[in-house]
């Protein structure tokens, strides 16, 4: 039979390209359920989509910061079945904290955290019932490391991890899967709408270091990044999808072997100062070192571009 599987924000990015992939799977292994906060935006998945519409793709409304939304959602699919739920909704948030109000960064956690807690008190009962269901979160490698003036964001994906990591004991008594998705960098309607706001940020709250950091440093490398780092949204899906065919899927996954290194640097001193020292001196110290580097990851990127792979899944 068919999975099921319920997406969540999947008007753009990362959800619409996988809510695509695998209404087009050509055996035709999943019955998708793509849901989005605002039906006003589905044209671009309806779209893509194309003549899977209706067949092995439904659109429905799904606010992961609206209970009764998620449970309305919940109940219109048959019987309640979810076989794999992907945790994709979630928004961004750059600048000094001096310049955020308390609400702006509730809504981040609201989202980002709160957001799957909502939809896991609604379908964690059902998978755990039936002793089946796969739960995969798209997390951040920053649920693993800080990064400068990501405080907040990064604060909601820390809070995503440890609520899985707790969590994925229980699931394991009752054979539930949970899988987090770590992307570095995707180039997507985020990195965009995130790089707007930091640029319209008001900065006087901030002092006259503070703000030359976040505009001189932070903004002007930040395109950068995610043009030198950075994956599209299909490369994060095709990650996805090989997770979620997995026999044996693991509980992390980082899609950007890029990135990886960067994240080795916390495992490596239990002090934790590696990370952050490295981190120092590539923002402050060594400008030329930073762009030399980023030159040389595109390099990288591009020999191995057509050679990732996850090793044995199901699904070849
Ligand atoms: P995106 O902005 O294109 O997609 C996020 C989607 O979530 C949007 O469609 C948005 O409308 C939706 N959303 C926001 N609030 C919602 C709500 N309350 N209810 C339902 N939907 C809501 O960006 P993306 O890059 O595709 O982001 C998807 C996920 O990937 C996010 O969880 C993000 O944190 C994570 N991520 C992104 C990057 C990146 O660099 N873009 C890196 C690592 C992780």
């Amino acid at each position: 039979a068919r999975k099921t599987v319920l997406i969540t924000g999947c008007s753009s990015g990362i959800g619409l390209a996988l809510a695509v992939k695998m209404a087009k799977d050509e055996q035709e292994r999943f019955k998708v359920y793509a849901t989005m906060r605002n039906l006003a935006k589905k044209d671009a998945l309806e779209e893509a989509v194309g003549h899977n519409l209706g067949k092995t793709l439904e659109i429905k409304q799904l606010d992961v910061c609206d209970e009764q939304s998620i449970k309305t959602c919940v109940n219109s699919i048959p019987d309640r079945r979810i076989d794999v739920l992907v945790s994709n909704a979630g928004m961004g948030l750059i600048g000094p904290i001096e310049c955020q109000t308390i609400d702006e960064m509730k809504t981040v956690m609201d989202t980002n955290f709160f957001g799957l807690v909502r939809l896991l008190k609604e379908i964690l009962p059902d998978m755990k019932k039936r002793k089946s269901g796969h739960i995969v979160i798209i997390s951040s490698v920053m649920g693993i490391q800080g990064i400068l003036f990501n405080d907040v964001y990064a604060a909601s994906k820390f809070a995503v991890e440890g609520f899985c990591e707790s969590l994925a004991i229980q699931a394991l008594k009752f054979k539930l899967q949970l899988s987090l998705i770590e992307p570095g960098p995707v180039v997507t309607e985020f990195e965009r709408k995130v790089f707007e706001d930091g640029m319209k940020m008001d900065l006087s709250a901030a002092d006259e270091e503070t703000a030359e950091m976040f505009t001189n440093i932070y903004l002007k490398n930040y395109k950068q990044i995610f043009q030198s780092l950075g994956q599209s949204a299909e490369e994060v899906a095709e990650h996805t999808v090989k997770i979620i065919l997995a026999e044996n899927p693991p509980f992390r996954h980082q899609t950007n072997t890029l990135y990886t290194p960067m994240t080795t640097l916390k495992y490596a001193d239990p002090n934790g100062d590696l990370p952050i020292d490295t981190f120092y001196k590539m923002v402050f110290h060594h400008d030329k070192i930073f762009s030399a580097s980023l030159n040389f990851i595109k390099l990288l990127r591009w020999r191995s571009r057509k050679s990732f792979d996850l090793g044995k899944s199901s699904s070849q």
